[in-house]
C-alpha cells in the first residue's frame, strides 16, 4: 500500500473533485484548485447512467443527487418531419440531473472528507517531480499532482502527453431553458421523454434536467455556419425542424447566451495517462464527443480508480501502471462507439433511419453502447443500488 501524502489537484469538475473525495477517505491531505471564481457555473444537464449512480452511491451520496434530478421513462429519436423513428425505455440512464447539483455535492462532500477547496486559482504549470506552479507564481509540492483541468487542459500539454486528438466534423451548443407548465403536463400524460430529433446533419436533443428546467443540445457540422450561430438563428434551424418552431423560438428567447458556446467535438489519446507524479485523467486524458453520455461517467470512475490503485499498490509508480492498465481499455472502448454512433449523423436520411433502429434490433450493437453504463467501476459494491 502507498502510503497517503499529500495531493495536489487542478480542476474542480467532475473527475478532480470525485479523486479529491477518493484520496481524502484514504488518509490524504487534498488541495483542489479551481480556475473559475465559483464552483457551480455551468447549468447543463447531466445524463445519469448506473455506472455514475454506483459511484454516487459509493460517496454515499446517491439519494442527494437523484433528489435534484428527473426520472427518464423512454427516449424517443425523430426525424427532421417530426415522425417517431425509434422509442426505447431509458433503463440504464434514466435520470437527468444538472451539473450544477452534482458539483456542489461533490463538492461539499470531498470539504467534508478534509479536502480543501481553493477557488480563483488557476494552475499554469506541474512537473513529474511533483511540483505545482499556480498562476500567482506560488510553487508547491506534492507526492500526487491530479491533472483533472479538462479538454484544454495546461499540464497534460506541457508533458507532450498527447499522442492523437481527432477533431470531429461536428460540435454543438448546450443551453437550459425553463420548463413551462404545459411541458411538465405533456409528462403526466405521456410519461417523461428525451427528444433527440435528426435532420439532415443537424441535430436536436432536448429533456427535462429537473421539475423547473429543460436542457437542449443543438448539434451541426462545423462547416454549417447558419446552424453554428449564438444567439440561435431560429428561421435556419425551422427550415430543418419544421414541427418544433415553438421549442426553437423558446431556446432562441430564453437562454442565457452570455453562457453559451458552440464548441467541436473531439476525441483525445494520451501516449500515457502519468507522468512521473502527475496523473491526467477526465476530458484531460480523453476527451469524447457527447453521443453516449459517458464522458463525465469515465472521468468519475477513473478518479475513483485512482485513488482505489494508490491505496493498493505498493508505491506510487506500480499504482500509476496498474491504473492505466484496468481502467484504458474500458475508457477507450467507449470514445470508439461514440464516434460510431455520431457518425450516424453524415448518413443519408433514409440509412439515418435504419441506423438509428439497428440499437433496437441487434442485440450485440446495444450491448457495445451501453457497456461502460453496465461497468462496475472499480472501488463500486455490486450489490444494485436502487
Ligand atoms: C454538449 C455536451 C454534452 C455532454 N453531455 C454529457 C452527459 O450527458 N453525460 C456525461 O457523462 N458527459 C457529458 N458530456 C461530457 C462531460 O461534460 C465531460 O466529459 C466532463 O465534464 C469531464 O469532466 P472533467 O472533470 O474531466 O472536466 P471538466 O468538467 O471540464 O472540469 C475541469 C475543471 O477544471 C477547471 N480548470 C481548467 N483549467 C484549469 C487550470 N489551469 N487550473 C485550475 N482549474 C482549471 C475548469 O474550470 C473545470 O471546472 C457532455 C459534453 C458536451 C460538450
Amino acid at each position: 500500500m502507498t502510503s497517503p501524502g499529500h495531493a495536489e489537484i487542478a480542476g474542480a469538475g467532475f473527475g478532480g473533485l470525485v479523486a479529491a473525495i477518493g484520496l481524502a477517505d484514504r488518509g490524504w491531505t487534498v488541495r483542489v484548485h479551481e480556475r473559475r471564481q465559483v464552483l457551480t457555473a455551468e447549468g447543463y444537464g447531466i445524463a445519469i447512467q448506473d455506472n455514475m449512480t454506483r459511484i454516487f452511491a459509493a460517496l454515499g451520496i446517491l439519494d442527494e443527487i437523484l433528489a435534484g434530478g428527473i426520472e427518464i421513462d423512454r427516449r424517443d429519436s425523430l426525424n427532421g418531419s417530426g415522425d417517431v423513428v425509434l422509442r426505447l425505455k431509458t433503463g440504464l440512464g434514466r435520470y437527468r440531473i444538472s451539473r450544477r447539483h452534482i458539483v456542489s455535492l461533490l463538492a461539499r462532500r470531498a470539504q467534508e472528507a478534509g479536502a480543501e477547496i481553493i477557488t480563483g486559482s488557476t494552475v499554469a504549470d506541474a512537473t513529474p517531480d511533483g511540483n505545482i506552479e499556480l498562476d500567482s507564481g506560488e510553487i508547491r509540492r506534492a507526492d500526487l499532482i491530479v491533472a483533472a483541468d479538462g479538454i484544454n487542459s495546461v499540464i497534460r500539454d506541457s508533458l507532450s502527453l498527447m499522442e492523437r486528438r481527432v477533431w470531429q466534423k461536428e460540435g454543438g451548443v448546450r443551453m437550459v431553458i425553463p420548463r413551462t407548465p404545459e411541458d411538465i403536463a405533456t409528462d403526466q400524460r405521456d410519461g417523461t421523454a428525451m427528444i433527440e430529433a435528426w435532420a439532415n446533419k443537424r441535430r436536436i436533443l432536448y429533456c427535462p434536467n429537473s421539475q423547473s428546467e429543460i436542457y437542449v443540445i443543438l448539434t451541426c457540422m462545423e462547416s454549417d455556419k447558419a446552424a453554428r450561430k449564438t444567439p440561435v438563428d431560429i428561421e435556419a434551424w425551422r427550415q430543418s425542424f419544421p414541427k418544433m418552431g415553438p421549442l426553437i423560438e423558446r431556446i432562441a428567447r430564453d437562454t442565457d447566451w452570455d453562457e453559451c458556446r458552440w464548441v467541436r467535438f473531439q476525441t483525445t489519446r494520451l501516449k500515457c495517462w502519468s507522468s512521473g507524479r502527475i496523473a491526467v485523467l477526465g476530458d484531460a486524458a480523453h476527451a469524447m464527443p457527447p453521443y453516449l453520455g459517458q464522458g463525465a461517467g469515465h472521468a468519475m470512475m477513473n478518479a475513483l480508480g485512482l485513488a482505489v490503485a494508490v491505496d493498493e499498490a505498493p508505491d506510487l509508480a506500480c499504482a500509476l501502471a496498474e491504473w492505466e492498465r484496468r481502467e484504458r481499455p474500458l475508457t477507450e472502448h467507449t470514445q470508439r462507439w461514440t464516434r460510431i454512433y455520431g457518425a450516424t449523423i453524415i448518413l443519408p436520411e433514409w440509412l439515418k433511419s435504419l441506423a438509428i433502429n439497428a440499437e433496437k434490433h441487434i442485440p450485440w450493437l446495444a450491448a457495445q453502447y451501453s457497456r461502460a453504463a453496465k461497468h462496475l467501476p472499480t472501488g463500486c459494491d455490486p450489490a444494485p443500488t436502487q
